[in-house]
């Protein structure tokens, strides 16, 4: 059913486009602004360039503004803003507003051709007659009268706010998108392009074929849920007599544990569940930009699975997981210590007084750069690692050299806690015969704190099905902050830079001066839903 060469040969990225011709695609993205942009918006944004670029084309991004009670022009700058993020650019930036004089000449000329009708049957009604097939009691009045009806949409009368305009298709046709959609609906609200010009506003089902049409897109890519519109869609390009459009399917992007509805989104804001549109628990491009995730990785990822027509959930670690390995070679390397039940250590034959040495930020690539690592002979451990030793193994110390534990003094009334330790210097001793390789800073004034944030997912069921209230699965805590303390290195990070903390994970600095900083999960099960209740 797809107007696709073949989906099941080759890699996705290989599939085209049909009756595509280098030069003259034209693609278009058309965000509705009544929220900020999603992971799933990045998808069909991300595809749609694909597409435009693969044929030297041209991608339109257009803003479906037709309904005042949704939009604001707040929601449309962050949706720029978030596309230039993803490295988006349109050829062409257009709104469905601008097109309204056009969209009402088109409605007139639809009635007029008696293929469409001004119905004042109340919604509930006009819902279950569209459910049972029943054709509306207006369905046969003359164009005169329709037009006539119209008029009063358009001045907004009492009995005009009552109507709406329907396209007169198929009552009982088995799909019913084509039981007579709305195509024109009143709205008193004002419009922030428009203002009070219109008192009705068309649909996107009537506005998205005929802008598609009269601004020279090619191919329309939309998420299969629309699948059953694509009748519909095509059946208001002919009865206008308009450039055929072809439409090509995508899958909708779903994920576990994840909302993907600017509206459900809206619902987390309003209820202060989360900080705003840009929590990094959110989906939002904001969000999982605050995360860590990278432009890179999430392109990969959608061309990766691009054409797939399968609706199945996928896994944030997926996802993750191709993050780390971006992040992974080019993040500067650092030093953290949880700072609750630190152990404070001696080290036998270390140096008489703290001295730095200058030790690359990454063992792989030295394009990093360095960092200043002090050594000193009182130093601080894990209590996690200390709770290990035995007296006379020899354990790696990173960055510095063997040592072999000396002594381990315990709390007489918890002797399950180590309160300090004493490590003999063994230099000469071969690191790569040690099993622990341990994490450590030097006791001086020049290491600082740091507050580390993990999330777990805002809802904890998978999948949340249609009857499903989000407020019984909202997860009870979702933020998790530990304290450390970290070299004095980390000091100088700017917000947005990632690094790694030994033998922790990725990191991202979300407030630099009061140095925070967000665990990227690195999609080794970090994600915590499958402990959540
Ligand atoms: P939402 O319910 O989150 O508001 P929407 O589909 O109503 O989503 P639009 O702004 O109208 O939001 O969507 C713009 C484009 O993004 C459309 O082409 C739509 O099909 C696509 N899109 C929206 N959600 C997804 C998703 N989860 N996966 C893939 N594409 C999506
Ligand atoms: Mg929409
Ligand atoms: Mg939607």
């Amino acid at each position: 059913t797809n107007e696709t060469k073949s989906r099941s040969e080759g890699p996705n990225m290989n599939i085209g486009l049909v009756d595509a011709k280098i030069g003259q695609v034209v693609t278009r993205f058309p965000p509705e602004p009544s929220g900020y942009l999603h992971i799933g918006h990045a998808k069909a944004a991300m595809l749609n360039q694909y597409f435009a670029q693969l044929y030297q084309g041209k991608l339109i991004v257009r803003f479906d503004d037709t309904n005042p009670t949704k939009e604001k022009a707040e929601f449309e700058e962050s949706i720029k803003e978030d596309l230039t993020l993803l490295g988006i650019h349109a050829d062409q930036i257009t709104y469905t507003s601008d097109h309204f004089d056009e969209l009402y000449e088109y409605a007139l000329k639809i009635i007029t051709k008696g293929l469409a009708y001004v119905d004042d049957t109340d919604v509930a009604t006009m819902r279950e007659q569209r459910m049972d097939g029943i054709v509306s009691k207006s369905r046969d009045l003359s164009v005169e009268e329709n037009l006539k009806r119209f008029q009063e949409m358009k001045e907004g009368t009492e009995f005009g706010l009552t109507c709406c305009l329907r396209a007169k298709i198929d009552m009982s046709n088995p799909n019913k998108a084509l039981r007579d959609p709305v195509i024109y609906r009143c709205n008193l609200l004002e419009h922030h392009r428009t203002g009070n010009k219109w008192k009705l506003y068309p649909t996107y089902d009537f506005a998205c074929p005929i802008v598609d049409s009269i601004e020279g897109v090619t191919h329309a890519l939309r998420t299969n849920e629309y699948h059953d519109r694509n009748a519909q869609y095509y059946w208001i390009l002919d009865a206008l007599e308009l450039r055929k459009v072809h439409i090509w399917d995508f899958s909708r992007m779903n994920f576990i544990y994840t909302l993907l509805s600017k509206r459900k989104l809206q619902w987390f804001v309003d209820q202060k569940i989360v900080s705003g549109w840009d929590d990094p628990r959110f989906p939002t491009v904001r969000g999982i930009r605050r995360r860590g995730l990278t432009v890179e990785a999430l392109k990969q990822y959608i061309l990766m699975q691009g054409a797939s027509q399968n609706d199945v959930m996928l896994e944030w670690d997926k996802l993750w997981a191709l993050n780390k390995k971006i992040i992974d070679p080019i993040a500067p390397r650092h030093t953290s210590i949880l700072s609750d039940n630190i152990v404070k250590t001696k080290i036998l034959g270390g140096p008489e007084k703290p001295y730095e040495k200058e030790i690359p930020k990454h063992k792989k690539n030295p394009d990093v750069g360095t960092k200043h690592t002090t050594f000193a002979s009182n130093i601080l451990i894990e209590q996690e690692d200390a709770k290990t030793f035995e007296i006379g193994e020899e354990i790696t110390l990173m960055d510095w050299g063997n040592a072999i534990v000396k002594a381990i003094n315990k709390f007489e009334e918890n002797p399950e806690i180590v309160k300090t330790l004493e490590l003999q210097l063994h230099l000469e001793g071969d690191f790569k015969k040690t099993k622990k390789k341990i994490t450590w800073l030097a006791e001086t004034a020049s290491i600082i704190e740091v507050t580390l944030l993990d999330y777990d997912y805002l809802i904890n069921k998978k999948k949340l099905e249609d009857g499903d209230d989000v407020k019984d699965y909202v997860t009870k805590t979702t933020e998790f902050r530990a304290t450390a303390f970290a070299d004095a290195n980390v000091r100088h990070l700017k917000k947005g830079e990632t690094i790694q903390f030994e033998r922790r994970g990725y990191y991202i600095v979300d407030v630099e001066a009061a140095t925070t900083l967000i665990r990227i999960p690195d999609g080794k099960a970090t994600m915590m839903a499958s402990k959540a209740t």
